[in-house]
């Protein structure tokens, strides 16, 4: 018998291509999703699979699942998403972790934060290592994310202290790939779906700001290796430490789609991080992980992905 694995945020870009890994792998999945940013589409093959179910709830609610993992990925991720609804997005990141960790307490299943590389904010310490504690506002537009996902960490290690719940905390740098919604409003489904339509490509700022991404697979392969890594709590940083600037990458989509688009600049979203790229040692050390796929494949198999949904959405 396969493990039984809860994933909430299951049918979400990250969510739904684990449940996929994890059900090639012999467990039974249960995905739980209110579809506030989840997209039926990611999930929908999934559906008819004996080793599969799908339950619509929100995190925010208590729930009852019986299951030996439990990944904890419901959260709306993107910028332009998570400050729509900044109150809800708060709600999610506490009430949300408060629920999967009772549960993991109650039924003594591993619990796994998906955090983010946002709890670092603007960082003035690069690469980001651990143990540095992050330059955020808790004041400004993105605090609802960056400081929820601060309290959801704390909630995190404090359950384990106090109750003894087994948890990891991961966190997540930018990563990309099939199943990100093209209106998802991030960088790289941005410049790829604008690529692929010949409309400009729109940098915000003057494009020097850095990112480092990584790519799907890699990042599976990261949060499976911390899940079972019995004991280890974190927090580690998953993320592909090759950076570049946002205006290479629209030059890198570019070239890569053969597109005829045109860079336009806009004005920069409020406490936009100037840089970022993870120092991923500990991974290394502690996971035996590192990610493998460069930037070319990975934007080569993303940009297959969205030329089907462009072709897909024009039938
Ligand atoms: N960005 C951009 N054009 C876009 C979308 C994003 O220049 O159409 C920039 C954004 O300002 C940021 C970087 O790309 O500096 C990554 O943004 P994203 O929203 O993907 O994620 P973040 O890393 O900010 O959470």
């Amino acid at each position: 018998m396969g493990k039984r694995v809860l994933i909430t945020g299951g049918a979400g870009f990250i969510g739904s291509n684990l449940a996929r890994d994890l059900i090639s792998k012999g467990c039974y999945v249960i995905c739980l999703d209110n579809m506030s940013t989840g997209r039926m589409e990611n999930i929908e093959d999934l559906l008819d699979n004996d080793s599969f179910a799908f339950i619509r709830h929100d995190v925010r609610k208590p729930f009852r699942v019986s299951a030996d993992e439990i990944y904890h990925l419901a959260c709306p991720a993107s910028p332009a998403e998570y400050q729509k609804k900044p109150v809800d997005t708060l709600k999610t990141c506490f009430l949300g972790s408060l629920n999967a960790l009772d549960l993991a307490y109650k039924t003594g299943a591993r619990v796994l934060l998906a955090g983010t590389s946002e709890t670092y904010g603007d960082p003035l310490v690069h690469p980001q290592p651990e143990d540095y504690r992050g330059n955020t506002s808790s004041t400004g537009p993105r605090a609802c994310y960056d400081e929820g996902k601060r309290a959801s960490e704390a909630l995190f290690f404090d359950h384990g202290r106090q109750y003894g719940t087994d948890i990891c905390v991961v966190r997540i740098f930018n990563t990309y790939g099939p199943n990100m919604s093209p209106n998802d409003g991030r960088v790289i489904p941005n410049f790829v779906t604008q690529a692929l339509s010949g409309d400009d490509i729109t940098v915000y700022g003057n494009g020097t700001q850095t990112r480092s991404f990584c790519y799907i697979t890699d990042l599976l392969a990261g949060l499976e290796a911390a899940m079972a890594r019995k004991d280890f709590r974190g927090p580690v940083n998953l993320g592909n430490p090759s950076e570049m600037t946002v205006k290479d990458l629209a030059h890198l989509v570019i070239r890569l789609t053969g597109s005829s688009s045109k860079i336009v600049y806009r004005d920069l979203p409020a406490d936009d991080p100037s840089r970022r790229r993870p120092d991923i040692s500990l991974a290394e050390r502690e996971l035996g992980w590192a990610p493998v796929v460069g930037a070319e494949d990975g934007l080569g198999m993303t940009i297959e992905y969205y030329r089907k949904q462009i072709e897909n959405d024009q039938q």
